[in-house]
């Protein structure tokens, strides 16, 4: 059920979450699917309602550094600095976690992943429930995340979702852990040039660190409407897949598109903030097609955090 944010549906939506019933809500990143975080029977709801594999820990959402500070042991100087920068914003970062966080949310880690979300429907509904809020991407575990209320929709029908518009960035946050040197375990919509501002020794985790350090990493994700292939930067091979297959659809960047011409691609936008943006959307793109073909993108900025996306949701990198 999908109801616009009016003070009375935000009211409506504070009182499940206190009951202890998961809601979606919008953020500047993507979709959530938002439970009490300190509730450990409605954090055990969410995996179940996503099928997400219990190894794989969740974001906690709150409103600002007090509540942040309720649910840490400690609060470093990077933390503070990286908070005062980036917060509210899409920049999660990975900390040593209280007792009063229960294990689920953590998977069991002794890290707790905390934001503040820069959306003001999901502030206010944090504000409401008075509690910070665990929550994952709205989609069913293994999909591309959802930008739009009507993508929550399709994965849970009869959930109630707080329908914001499309989402700003369309792309998760950035996800850092700190301690010597400080790491992305997840690239996002923050870029590491801009976080590396704030913090110069910060480090892209190597695919392998980042798998063992943030489990989420380890998992298949955003599998498309139909199976992906990535082409890396050579137009020759993806020019013969497209001849090969005309059933193809060609995915790119709308700049790239000339280079193939005489078919009609899913477009995925024309600047790297319109790219992030268009990225899920053209996942679930229902054109009629067998594949997606998709084209690389250089791997810079927001672009790389894309790519990041791209690589997790391809069958097959040619
Ligand atoms: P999602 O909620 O699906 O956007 O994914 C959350 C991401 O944060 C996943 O990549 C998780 O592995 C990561 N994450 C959450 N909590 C922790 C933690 N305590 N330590 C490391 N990574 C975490
Ligand atoms: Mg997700």
């Amino acid at each position: 059920m999908l109801l616009p944010p009016t003070p009375a549906a935000l009211r409506r939506a504070a009182a499940a979450l206190k009951r202890g019933e998961p809601v979606a809500f919008p953020t500047e990143t993507v979709y959530g699917l938002g439970a009490n975080a300190l509730d450990p029977e409605a954090v055990r709801r969410i995996f179940e309602a996503k099928g997400r594999p219990d190894d794989n820990p969740l974001i906690v959402h709150v409103t600002g550094l007090p509540m942040a500070r309720r649910l840490v042991k400690e609060l470093p100087p990077e933390a503070r600095a990286l908070a005062a920068r980036f917060w509210p914003g899409p920049l999660t970062i990975v900390l040593p976690k209280r007792r009063s966080v229960p294990d689920i949310v953590t998977a069991g880690l002794p890290t707790v992943a905390v934001r503040v979300p820069d959306h003001p429907v999901a502030l206010a509904l944090i504000e409401a429930a008075g509690v910070p809020i665990a929550a994952p991407s709205a989609n069913r575990s293994g999909r591309p995340s959802p930008t739009r209320a009507a993508h929550v929709a399709a994965d849970f029908p009869g959930l109630l979702v707080l329908d914001g518009g499309p989402a700003r960035h369309g792309l998760e946050s950035t996800v850092v852990a700190l301690g010597d040197p400080p790491r992305v375990l997840r690239l996002g919509a923050i870029p590491f040039e801009e976080l590396r501002k704030v913090l110069p020794d910060l480090v892209v985790a190597t695919k392998a660190r980042a798998r063992a350090e943030s489990p989420g990493m380890r998992h298949r994700h955003y599998a498309p409407a139909r199976p992906l292939v990535l082409f890396r930067r050579s137009r020759a091979a993806l020019r013969e897949a497209l001849a090969a297959d005309p059933k193809g659809l060609l995915l790119c960047a709308d700049a790239d598109a000339p280079l193939f011409p005489g078919r009609r691609p899913v477009k995925l936008g024309g600047t790297p903030v319109e790219i992030a943006h268009g990225l899920f959307d053209a996942l679930r793109t229902e054109r009629h097609g067998s594949v997606l073909l998709a084209y690389a993108l250089p791997r810079r900025g927001l672009l790389r955090a894309v790519m990041d996306r791209l690589e997790r949701a391809a069958i097959r990198i040619v």
